[in-house]
C-alpha cells in the first residue's frame, strides 16, 4: 500500500478533484499553461476561491486561517492542482513572508498582513539579492537608519520576481555594519507604494517580464515594521530559503510534465510515420526521467515526513533543490526535442495557429527554466550546503 492509499486520503484526494472540477475555469487553465509570468488578476481570483472554500493556506497552521492539513494532504492537493493546471498563486506571500511573519513576526503583524494573503488582496515580493550579492548574499549593502520612529531605507535590489505586482517587499537591509556580515541584517516590511521606490523592469530571454531592479531613496519604514529581532535577519532568511528550495522542487508539477511527455511521445509520429514512443531512445529518455522523478518524489516525502514531526528541511533542501532544478529543465529539453518544430513558437496565444496544442507553453518553460538552477542560491552553492553540512567537508 503507498502511503497515500489509505480510506481518509483517497477521499480527500477526492474532495480536492471535485473541488478543481467545478472551479476552474478554461482561463485559469490557459493562463497556468500557456504563460508563466502570470498577471495578478487571475492568480487574486483563483486565491479568493480557493479561501471561500478554506483552502487559501494550504500549509499554514489553522489558528492563522491556514487549512491545518498534513502534509500528506498537502503534497495531495498540490498535486491534484497540478494534474488540473490550477494557478500556482502569489509563492512569496503564502510561502515565504506568510510563513516567516507566522514564525518570527509580531502579533500586531500576523493581524494585519496574514488574512490580506489569504483574501488575494495583498501580493509581496522577496527583496534579497543585490548587483553584487547573490551567492554571497551576506555581502548585501543596502543599509537601514533609525530616524525617530521610522527606519530610512538606501541601494538598491535586483531580479525582484513579481516585484511590478507586489503590494509588499520583505527586505533583507544592513542594520549594523560594525559586527560580521551575518550578524548586522534586518528584515524589513515595505509598502511598494512609498516614497523614494523606483523599479525597473528585467526582460528575461524567454520574451516575459516577471524580474525587475527597484531602487531605495530614502524610503522609510515604520519601526513596527520589522520581522522579528533586530540584527537576526541571517536567521530568518537561512529559514527561509530552505522552505524556498524545497516548494522549488516543485516535484508535483514535474510529474504533471512527464505525464504530459508520455501522452505526446504516443501521439506525435516521427519521421518513420510510428508514433515517436516505439522508438527505443525516446522510450528509454522518458524512463529514465520517470526513474529520476520517482527518486525526487521519495526524497521529498522523506522531507515532508520530518517537516511533520516539527522539523525544518535544513541541508536536504539543498538536494532537493538541485534534483528537483535538473529534472525540471531535463524534462523541458525533452518536451522541446519531441515537439520538433511545432515547439519553436513563444507567446502561443499569438501563434497565429503555427503551434500545436501539446506544444502550448513549452518553450517558454524551456527557456525561462535556465533560472531554475540559479534561483533560490545557484546549485553550486547548494553543493556546497551539503558538503559542509551533511557530508562535514
Ligand atoms: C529570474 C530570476 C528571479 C529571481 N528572483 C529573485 C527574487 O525574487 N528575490 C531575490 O532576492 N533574488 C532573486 N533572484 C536572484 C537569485 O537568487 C540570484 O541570481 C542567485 O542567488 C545567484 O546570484 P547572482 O545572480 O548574483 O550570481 P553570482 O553569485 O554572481 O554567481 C554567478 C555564478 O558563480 C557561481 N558561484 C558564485 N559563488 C560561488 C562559490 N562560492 N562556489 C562555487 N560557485 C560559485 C554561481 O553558482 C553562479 O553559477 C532571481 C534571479 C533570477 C535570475
Amino acid at each position: 500500500m503507498s502511503t497515500f492509499d489509505t480510506p481518509e486520503l483517497r477521499a480527500f484526494r477526492a474532495e480536492v478533484r471535485d473541488f478543481l472540477q467545478h472551479n476552474l475555469t478554461p482561463d485559469l487553465v490557459l493562463a497556468t499553461r500557456g504563460g508563466l509570468h502570470m498577471e495578478r488578476e487571475p492568480m487574486a481570483r483563483w486565491q479568493k476561491a480557493l479561501n471561500a472554500r478554506g483552502w487559501g493556506g494550504p500549509h499554514w497552521p489553522k489558528a492563522l486561517g491556514g487549512t491545518g492539513w498534513t502534509e500528506l494532504q498537502r503534497y495531495i492537493f498540490e498535486e491534484e492542482s497540478a494534474f488540473a493546471d490550477a494557478p500556482l498563486g502569489d509563492v512569496h506571500g503564502l510561502f515565504l513572508a506568510g510563513p516567516m511573519i507566522i514564525a518570527a513576526g509580531s502579533a500586531a503583524q500576523q493581524a494585519r498582513y496574514l488574512p490580506k494573503v489569504l483574501a488575494g488582496e495583498e501580493f509581496w515580493c522577496q527583496g534579497f539579492s543585490e548587483t553584487n550579492a547573490g551567492s554571497d548574499l551576506a555581502s548585501l549593502k543596502t543599509t537601514a537608519r533609525l530616524e525617530g520612529d521610522e527606519w530610512v531605507i538606501n541601494g538598491h535590489k535586483t531580479w525582484l520576481s513579481s516585484g511590478h505586482h507586489a503590494d509588499l517587499m520583505f527586505c533583507l537591509a544592513r542594520t549594523d555594519s560594525e559586527v560580521k556580515p551575518q550578524a548586522g541584517l534586518t528584515q524589513f516590511i515595505i509598502d511598494m507604494r512609498s516614497p523614494g521606490i523606483s523599479l525597473q523592469p528585467i526582460l528575461t530571454m524567454d520574451e516575459g517580464h516577471s524580474v525587475n531592479a527597484v531602487f531605495f531613496d530614502n524610503v522609510r519604514t515604520h519601526r513596527d515594521n520589522v520581522i522579528g529581532e533586530l540584527n537576526h535577519g541571517w536567521t530568518y532568511a537561512k529559514e527561509l530559503l530552505a522552505r524556498e528550495r524545497v516548494n522549488n522542487a516543485q516535484g508535483p508539477r514535474t510529474k504533471r510534465d512527464i505525464v504530459e511527455l508520455d501522452r505526446m511521445a504516443r501521439t506525435r509520429l516521427g519521421v518513420d510515420g510510428k508514433p515517436l514512443i516505439e522508438d527505443p531512445l525516446v522510450r528509454r529518455r522518458l524512463a529514465i526521467l520517470t526513474a529520476d522523478f520517482v527518486a525526487l518524489e521519495s526524497a521529498a516525502l522523506g522531507v515532508l515526513a520530518q517537516q511533520m514531526a516539527g522539523n525544518e528541511p535544513g541541508p536536504a533542501a539543498s538536494t532537493l533543490k538541485i534534483r528537483g532544478s535538473e529534472l525540471q529543465q531535463r524534462v523541458s529539453e525533452t518536451a522541446m526535442s519531441l515537439l520538433g518544430q511545432s515547439g519553436v513558437v513563444l507567446a502561443p496565444e499569438y501563434g497565429g495557429g503555427l503551434l500545436a496544442p501539446d506544444a502550448t507553453g513549452w518553450a517558454e518553460r524551456h527557456f525561462f527554466r535556465r533560472v531554475v538552477t540559479i534561483y533560490a542560491g545557484a546549485n553550486e552553492i547548494q553543493k556546497t550546503i551539503i558538503a559542509k553540512s551533511i557530508l562535514d567537508m
